[in-house]
């Protein structure tokens, strides 16, 4: 068994791959071409078209939305301020997004914070506040002891909750409140749902700022943009949402507005509540279905308030709060003032309160929260905008949430091909959660067909 992070990524196979020859419409062609269908333009769908489409496949991407990107959804908050209501930070491990970046000619820019706390009414600036001596101790030697875990300690990691293990591990009081504040921040929902495998090996493994990095100059959203311009719009249907998948000697996709495409192989790497939407044709193996049914997803609500001046004055300005608000961030770092976006981020119950509130009421619960910190907040707000993932049509939430038991068991299941379908997408990842664990798994799925 690998590590969780120990992802072999197989884009040397890609290189390595069959030359396919294409010979349209043609009897007498000399070798057979793969068509490939691939179902969801986000990073998955759109990673796994580029590399098969530099290997010569033909491939055609369908996407159900009226954009692509899916889960990466950059917002222009005003001209000059654009925001993420999806995705936003890559991190300094997820080489993969970088080299992509890097080669499109995508600047990656600092978006590193450092940290305020509100907590029981008090405000403290980033580096007035820390854990006790003897938890932060006890932290470090968690982290270090994580290289030593066996399989067998990992699966055993995997049957509890991160709360518990915490707990037994003798964090306490203001220590356990405030770490829950922040790993709920990570997994999208209370760290009594999160495997504690799943958060031990996501802390070990990343980077010193939990791979809150850096963020591509111009929006996220411009890195599916350009995979778009080399797959070729015309290979990307907009609008398109599946809802019937055939397979016998070859697929029939068949989509809500009547269209059918036929290939010889399927990519999907759409989310798993999309994915129980889909009739499946024979259907899909029970242990796959279940999986499927059994997969949560986190409920991330952003709603950000674009503010007259920059109040928090520190670039990198972000604070966890113990109220509804949650967690803020500066989400247009970077980018050029006077004016400049908070984002206030809930997770789980506090993500669904929140979105159920008009502008009004989020507005005056954010400058009371923000009230130990800067005195009149409401005076300086402009706009309000408001995206609540567990509502989403297509996902119903940010991205997969592993609880106790599931790492080792759901994941397996759910990555496994069926006939001439791969999987992909952020669930099946190593670095699951992450554009990076998309981008990952979507190569990975294409490298499978390309041999
Ligand atoms: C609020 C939030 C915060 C996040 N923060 C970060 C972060 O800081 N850093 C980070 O790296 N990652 C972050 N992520 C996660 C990251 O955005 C995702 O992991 C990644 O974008 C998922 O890509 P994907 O291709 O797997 O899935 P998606 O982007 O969901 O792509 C799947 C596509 O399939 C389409 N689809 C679904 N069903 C059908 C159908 N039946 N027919 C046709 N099309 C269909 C969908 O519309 C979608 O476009 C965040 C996500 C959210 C929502």
């Amino acid at each position: 068994m690998i590590s969780r992070r120990n992802f072999v990524r197989k884009t040397a196979l890609l290189s390595a791959g069959l030359i396919v020859q294409h010979q349209v419409g043609t009897i007498a062609t000399i070798r057979k071409r793969t068509d490939v269908v691939c179902i969801g333009a986000g990073l998955a769908g759109l990673s796994a078209a580029y590399a098969l489409k530099q290997k010569g496949y033909k491939v055609t991407v369908l996407e159900c939305r009226d954009r692509i990107g899916g889960r990466v959804f950059s917002h222009q908050m005003s001209e000059q301020l654009v925001i993420e209501l999806g995705g936003e930070w890559v991190g300094n491990s997820h080489s993969r997004i970088q080299e992509l970046c890097n080669q499109f000619k995508l600047d990656l820019i600092n978006n590193q914070m450092d940290t305020h706390l509100i907590y029981k009414g008090d405000y403290a600036p980033a580096g007035t506040w820390g854990f006790s001596e003897p938890w932060s101790k006890k932290w470090e030697q968690l982290l270090k002891g994580y290289a030593d875990l066996t399989d067998k300690d990992k699966q055993h990691l995997d049957q509890y909750d991160w709360w518990r293990y915490l707990v037994n591990n003798g964090c306490e009081g203001r220590d356990l409140e405030i770490r829950e504040l922040l790993d709920s921040t990570d997994f999208g929902e209370s760290i009594r749902q999160v495997s504690a495998f799943s958060a031990l090996a996501e802390y070990a493994e990343s980077s010193e700022k939990n791979e809150m990095d850096l963020k591509i100059k111009g929006g996220n959203q411009q890195l599916a943009m350009r995979l778009a311009d080399a797959i070729g719009r015309e290979n990307i249907i907009l609008n398109c949402t599946v809802t019937q998948v055939q397979q016998t000697d070859q697929v029939t996709i068949t989509c809500t507005n009547g269209k059918q495409f036929t290939a010889d192989k399927l990519i999907c790497t759409i989310p798993a509540f999309a994915l129980s939407k889909i009739n499946w044709s024979p259907a899909l193996p029970a242990e796959q279905l279940q999986a499927i049914n059994t997969l949560q997803y986190a409920r991330i609500n952003k709603h950000a308030v674009l503010f007259g001046q920059r109040f928090w004055k520190e670039d990198g300005f972000d604070m966890v709060t113990d109220q509804l608000p949650h967690y803020f961030y500066h989400a247009t770092r970077g980018q050029a003032g006077p004016e400049g976006v908070l984002i206030s981020y809930s997770i789980g119950d506090k993500a669904a309160v929140v979105a159920n509130q008009s502008n009004a009421v989020n507005a005056r619960v954010i400058a009371d929260t923000l009230q130990p910190c800067v005195k009149d907040a409401a005076s300086l707000m402009r706009k309000q905008v408001n995206y609540y993932w567990g509502n989403d049509d297509i996902s119903k939430g940010a991205y997969a949430l592993y609880g106790p038991g599931q790492w080792f068991t759901l994941r397996p299941v759910l990555s496994r091909p069926f006939k001439h379908t791969h999987f992909a997408g952020e669930h099946l990842a190593d670095w699951q959660g992450f554009m990076e664990g998309a981008i990952n798994t979507g190569e990975e799925a294409a490298s499978q067909i390309i041999g």
